[in-house]
């Protein structure tokens, strides 16, 4: 029978949501290939995943704070031979784990998909090229294949009543040449610009740091589920950190909604940002070529349009 196995990123006793949203991926994958599927996982983290998967294995980290990619790439080597196929998310984290599983279990890999359909009973993943201009339909041969899903690809699964007992699983914790002993949280209680709802980005127009906080009254006014992103230039210039920018050479975002804000839409930045559902560009030149992918635009300067675009969130519709 056809085994799928996720391996699961969590953040202390928590799943992270895009290996929830990899959950929902492993199980159409079983459903539509006959099989079932699991997942292997953090032991702080085993009660949130009992009532998701099927089948729990939990890993005992012996105090290490936190399971590296050199770290889960060497405990997931030990199981992935029992399975058919492993998935992760095609977070930095999981990339670089699949990257150095493929390499230790000579096995192929099909990194950042995006989806996949069943074609002659065999699974074929979806990858977007060219800044999604090109989608490349991938299939694996072998006995055991890997993949990565781009977050917000799936809906993330939803908890069942059903408790499964988790299985620990004797594996041998690898010597590290450098082992991280505590992970803290930044100060921002937003979520990931890869996770959230809704994501509002800075560009160069917003002229320097000490203006962010027009962003961040908006984002204020859009909830919780909102993230913070910006262009390349912004944070090259060490005006907002790396984690934020967005495109080609940054992180790939599919919000529900993706406010660019004082961004001209250069195709490198374009490149992150097609598979969000609504694009509002505000931008003061309405030659920008932001305006030629974003659903809305308005045209003006972004320290008018931004505050007033916030007050009208707040006071409803
Ligand atoms: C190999 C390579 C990879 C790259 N990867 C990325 C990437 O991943 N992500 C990325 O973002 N870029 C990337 N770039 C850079 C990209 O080409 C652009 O240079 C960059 O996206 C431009 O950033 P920006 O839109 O913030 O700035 P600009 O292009 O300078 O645009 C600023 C915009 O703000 C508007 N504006 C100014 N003042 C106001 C105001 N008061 N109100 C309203 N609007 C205003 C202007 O009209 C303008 O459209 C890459 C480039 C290369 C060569």
């Amino acid at each position: 029978m056809f085994k799928v196995l996720v391996i699961a990123e969590s953040s202390g006793d928590r799943l992270n949501v895009s290996t929830l949203e990899v959950c929902r991926a492993a199980s159409e994958l079983s459903a539509h290939l006959g099989g079932h599927w699991g997942m292997l996982v953090d032991q702080r983290a085993a009660d949130s995943a009992g009532g998701l998967a099927p089948e729990v294995s939990v890993y005992d980290l012996q105090g290490v704070a936190y399971a590296g990619p050199e770290m889960l790439s060497d405990i997931a080597a030990q199981v992935a031979r029992a399975v058919d196929m492993v998935i992760m998310p095609a977070t930095s984290t999981g990339k670089d784990v699949m990257g150095r599983l493929a390499q230790k279990l000579d096995a192929p890999l099909a990194q950042d998909c995006t989806g996949f359909e069943v074609m002659a009973g065999s699974p074929v993943f979806k990858r977007a090229l060219y800044g999604g201009k090109v989608i490349a339909h991938v299939k694996l041969s072998g006995e055991l294949s890997l993949v990565s899903f781009r977050p917000r690809s799936y809906e993330p699964i939803l908890q069942s009543d059903e408790v499964v007992k988790a299985r620990p699983c004797e594996l041998l914790l690898p010597e590290l040449k450098a082992a991280v002993t505590l992970r803290s949280k930044a100060s921002s209680q937003r979520p990931e610009v890869t996770e959230a709802s809704f994501v509002v980005s800075g560009g160069r127009g917003l002229q320097g740091p000490e203006n962010w906080h027009v962003l961040e009254d908006l984002l204020d006014a859009l909830g919780p589920d909102a993230a913070l992103g910006c262009s390349r230039p912004v944070s090259d210039e060490n005006w907002r950190p790396h984690s934020e920018h967005v495109g080609q050479t940054g992180r790939a975002v599919a919000p529900d909604l993706y406010i660019a804000v004082g961004i001209s839409g250069a195709t490198q930045h374009v490149a992150g940002i097609a598979r969000s559902k609504c694009i509002l560009a505000i931008n003061k030149d309405p030659a920008a070529p932001i305006f030629k992918v974003a659903d809305y635009g308005i045209v003006g300067d972004l320290f008018e349009v931004v505050p007033s675009l916030a007050a009208a969130i707040r006071s409803g519709p």
